[in-house]
């Protein structure tokens, strides 16, 4: 593995990557009648793996919307607690 971390736009080229050959290798698992073009009985376990994949970057671009619920954390790290504001203003 390589050890250096990804800048922001090199992770993009990165994930447009992932995407495209993604998306090339789905091209060849089409469902044909019940089964897949690759010989697999439909869902293909493959075309559904290629998906998931496509996906997951797709979701990383922010080119999908969130299908889950926002997670709210209670505790951020470096967090200095809850933040209140500060209404003194009374009279
Ligand atoms: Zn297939």
């Amino acid at each position: 593995m390589v050890g250096k971390a990804l800048s922001p736009q090199e992770f993009i080229d990165y994930a447009w990557q992932q995407i495209r050959a993604a998306e090339a290798l789905l091209a060849r698992h089409q469902p044909v009648g019940r089964s897949c073009e690759c010989g697999r009985p439909a869902p293909c376990p493959h075309a559904a793996s290629l998906n998931e994949r496509r996906t997951h970057y797709l979701r990383r671009l922010g080119l999908l919307e969130h299908t889950r619920p926002r997670c709210v954390r209670e505790n951020e790290p470096g967090g200095g607690g809850n933040t209140q504001p500060l209404t003194g203003a009374h009279g």
